[in-house]
């Protein structure tokens, strides 16, 4: 009901008057960013300076949607008759119910809210269960800076709860998850009941393609902080090493005293560059996959268990010779695991890239502008970042296909999603 009484208000309030809401929101959460990033290492784990450049990323996509709310144009399409208009105009599409997970509790939940609020619609955002504060510390900037009562909701409770009441609700038009694949799947069948509109952001198995006219120093430097931020556990985290066998020796060797020099502690400390897995799920995840890797002949390079028993810190692993059909080659790690393994024709590593049924992120080195070229085409993916690490700007899409889900969460396109297209045809009275 105050979902339903905030979406009356809000799309209402003029364009103009959003963008000054939103941008009042992100300079507060900018200003108070030192405090939230303290609050979200203390409940996450990730490292102080990780948390704090997602306090601040959550501030600039904020930014980026005040700016998108303005622009949410139609057009006018010539009539056949001369006394007709046809107007084509976009609407906020209507109450959103937004689920968002525990990996990034802020940068989750800000695309959703500040793509529905720049769009006109009122969100209820279903928090993180596991680490609650630093999402609330983001829907208050909101509230702090005049968003108006019932635009903005925060449920904490049972996920699966939450999820089966509001869906099919009446008052919600639009559904955005993000989380793994099997849940994804559950609630995308529920909404389709239902007839509402969904975005679904959901799991990854990101191919890193290390081709051996590469600058592998620049590979294994850029691919070992994309593997290790956030302990892996990011949904756009490369997984699969496929590395040309003409430079596996040495991109291996390089990767192995990447993850050997990462220092893995307690996120609040100095210097400390990766924090423990979120959850005792993500630890028992970890043993059980390097486990299965370790049983069907690949060979522990580095790490591989977990480090003391207080608090669920794993190593950096690093894997070669994993067989195709081990666990970790298949399903999405979410942890800092790297499975190596090599490839020597074009095609061949084409083909492992699109195995699997996810197809989030991936990742590509090549020296050659030819190669560049093809496998951005061929790489069955939502986005592909080559030659560098490019992903996840608020001012570019964000997203997968297939099992990965579809829908975007940056660029313009993200405006799409909490829209409906409204055709006006009128003719003079
Ligand atoms: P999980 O599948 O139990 O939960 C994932 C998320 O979905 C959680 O945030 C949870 O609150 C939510 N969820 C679960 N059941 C739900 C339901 N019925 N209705 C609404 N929301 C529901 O897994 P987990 O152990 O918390 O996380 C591990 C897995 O989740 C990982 O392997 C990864 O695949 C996935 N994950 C993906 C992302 C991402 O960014 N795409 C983020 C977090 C987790």
């Amino acid at each position: 009901a105050a979902a339903a009484a905030g979406f009356k208000v809000w799309r209402k309030t003029s364009a103009f008057e959003r963008t000054k809401l939103l941008r009042k929101a992100a300079d507060i959460l900018r200003a108070r960013a030192d405090e939230i990033a303290a609050v979200m290492t203390a409940e996450q784990g990730k490292p102080l300076a990780e948390a704090r450049v997602e306090t601040l990323a959550g501030a600039d996509t904020i930014d980026w949607f005040a700016e998108e709310a303005r622009r949410t144009y139609g057009r006018i399409v010539p009539s056949r008759a001369e006394n007709v208009r046809q107007l084509v105009v976009k609407e906020p599409i209507g109450p959103v119910a937004a689920f968002t997970p525990w990996n990034f509790p802020i940068n989750q939940a800000v695309r959703k809210v500040s793509a529905a609020l720049a769009a006109g619609c009122s969100i209820i955002v279903q928090g993180p269960e596991e680490m609650p504060a630093s999402c609330a510390a983001l829907i208050q900037a909101y509230h702090d800076a005049g968003v108006p009562a019932g635009v903005i909701g925060l449920v904490f409770g049972v996920p699966a709860e939450i999820s089966a009441y509001l869906i099919p609700h009446p008052v919600i038009q639009k559904v955005s998850f993000t989380g793994s694949t099997p849940v994804g799947k559950h609630l995308a069948a529920l909404a389709g009941q239902h007839m509402k509109r969904i975005t679904m952001e959901l799991g990854g198995h990101a191919p890193a393609i290390v081709f051996d006219d590469a600058d592998v120093e620049r590979a294994v430097r850029i691919l070992a902080g994309a593997k290790f931020r956030n302990a892996g556990q990011v949904c756009v985290s490369p997984t699969r090493f496929l590395v040309h066998e003409a430079v596996s020796a040495a991109f291996t060797a390089k990767f192995v005293a990447a993850a050997e020099a990462v220092s893995v502690g307690d996120g609040a400390q100095a210097g400390v560059q990766m924090g423990p897995l979120a959850n005792a799920r993500r630890i028992d995840a970890m043993e059980q996959l390097v486990a299965d890797a370790a049983a069907r002949g690949a060979t522990i390079e580095t790490g591989g268990k977990r480090i003391g028993n207080k608090g669920y810190f794993f190593a950096p692993t690093v894997l070669t010779g994993v067989p195709g059909d081990a666990r970790v080659m298949n399903e999405e790690p979410f942890g800092p695991v790297a499975p190596i393994t090599t490839f020597s024709s074009y095609d061949a590593v084409i083909e492992e890239a699109n195995r699997l049924p996810y197809g989030l992120a991936a990742y590509a080195y090549t020296g050659s502008a030819k190669t560049a070229a093809a496998l951005a085409h061929d790489v069955e993916s939502g986005m592909i970042s080559i030659n560098h690490y490019g992903l996840g700007l608020p001012e570019l899409p964000f997203g997968g296909i297939k099992d990965s889900g579809y829908g975007s969460e940056g660029g313009t396109e993200a405006m799409d999603g909490y829209l409906i297209t409204k055709l006006v045809t009128q003719a003079d009275g």
